[in-house]
């Protein structure tokens, strides 16, 4: 049974008669078809000019401008670059759909017509910038979903909330933004969403749609350790206070938490020293030293108690030697959790729209600002697979690589749009 055939029979049957809700599905699979060509010629042009996270200034001015033509009210700027439609239908519920429109410091090495010679400027360095993560796919899906919804005019029961956002791989500087900074900025203090979705290309074979309940990415928390012992000759260690073997235990001792520490069966986590950074010569004990590494997990409260447990161990193995442990904790993106309720209610419309396509994805420890979005307002998150038929051109997200299929495309609008149009029947 075709998507919007499924979507006559099961979900709009609640609102309208059955040959009303198939008219209505019919018209809605005629609009996306009709918005195809054009969702491929958006997604190759944004694809061929990439920008850098807060510097989105053209993909945001063809969003917006295509927003406004679809007649919708457009707010701009919203968290340096972001782009914020509302599109109004009935009085039923709200749904915001998200896409991020960042490029990479990646020079591209895909051969296509419309590969990326751009360039830009990344913490000082002339880089390539390239769409490595496939956000100009995301771009390009919502801007269809867009005029396919808008396309509905008063049959649109509810409203649907567009967001475009900015710096999803994070600001060059470190500072807030992306997600967090449209949220800041006010993104849902005029309508709060009754559930927000939102989709990333991803290495499966093109057109699946993969998703689970519960953490589908980790949180990613990053932290630095400070040891501090007492400087002394190397060949006189008893006159000062090692930090290089107090940081060596530390090390030891943080591969713990995981293994010997946190119930096994409950999620996956990873504690990770990335830099040990202290000394300068072979017979210098120093006088302190620098580890830096990355926290990842499933779960918000696994999260904390990770990070109590990162500050105990280190403290005290620094205090068993008379050194000293300065632990700060950065957090980063939270963990991208699908809200089980939401999924339940919303695998048959993926079933509708992917057919055996749709399966349950594996966790990845890779982190997205998705979660922001997601902390607000029931969310669910999908991958869309785009890999190639061809193997030798599979490369994962962030490869100069990475290439999407275009075959993916129709089934990111069709799953976003029923996931918008479902949503807004059942509710
Ligand atoms: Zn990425
Ligand atoms: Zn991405």
């Amino acid at each position: 049974m075709s998507l919007f055939a499924r979507i006559a029979t099961i979900s709009f049957a609640v609102l309208l008669t059955p040959v009303a809700a198939a008219d209505l599905a019919e018209s809605v699979e005629r609009r996306v078809e009709a918005v195809m060509p054009e969702v491929v010629s958006w997604r190759r042009d944004l694809h061929e000019h990439p920008e850098l996270g807060n510097r989105e200034f053209r993909t945001a001015g063809i969003i917006a401008e295509h927003l406004r033509e679809l007649g919708m009210e457009v707010r701009t700027e919203v968290a340096h670059t972001g782009v914020i439609g509302v599109l109004k239908g009935g009085e039923g519920p709200v749904v915001a759909l998200r896409a991020d429109m960042d490029g990479l410091p990646v020079t591209e090495l895909v051969d296509l017509p419309f590969a990326s010679k751009a360039r830009g400027e990344y913490l000082g360095q002339d880089v390539g910038v390239m769409h490595a993560c496939g956000h100009d796919n995301h771009v390009a899906i919502l801007m269809g979903v867009a005029e396919v919804l808008a396309g509905m005019g008063d049959e649109l029961p509810g409203t649907v909330l567009f967001l475009f956002q900015p710096a999803e791989e994070g600001t060059p500087d470190g500072t807030v933004g992306g997600a967090e900074l449209m949220l800041q900025e006010g993104a849902f203090d005029e309508v709060l969403p009754d559930a927000v979705f939102g989709l990333h290309v991803f290495p499966y074979p093109a057109g699946v749609i993969a998703t689970r309940p519960g953490g589908l990415m980790a949180s990613s928390d990053s932290y630095k350790i400070t040891v501090t012992g007492k400087q002394t000759h190397g060949a006189v260690p008893w006159a000062g206070v090692d930090p290089i073997v107090t940081a060596s235990q530390i090390v030891l001792g943080l591969q713990t938490i995981v293994s010997r520490q946190l119930d096994a069966t409950l999620t996956p986590s990873i504690v990770t020293v990335g830099k040990i950074d202290g000394g300068v010569r072979s017979n210098i004990i120093p006088e302190s030293v620098d580890l830096i590494g990355t926290i990842r997990t499933f779960d918000a409260e696994t999260r904390l108690d990770i990070h109590e447990r990162i500050r105990r161990t280190a403290t005290h193995i620094a205090e068993a030697a008379g050194a000293k442990a300065q632990v700060d904790i950065d957090l980063g993106y939270g963990v991208t959790r699908n809200d089980p309720e939401l999924y339940q209610k919303m695998a048959p419309t993926l079933r509708g729209v992917a057919g055996s396509q749709f399966i349950e994805a594996q966790q990845t420890t890779t982190a997205e600002d998705f979660s922001y979005f997601a902390n607000e307002a029931p969310g669910l998150f999908l991958f869309l697979g785009v890999a190639p038929e061809d193997p030798s051109l599979v490369y994962p997200n962030h490869s100069p690589r990475f290439y999407a299929d275009e075959r993916a495309l129709p089934v990111g609008v069709r799953a976003l749009t029923a996931l918008t149009l479902d949503f807004m029947a059942d509710n």
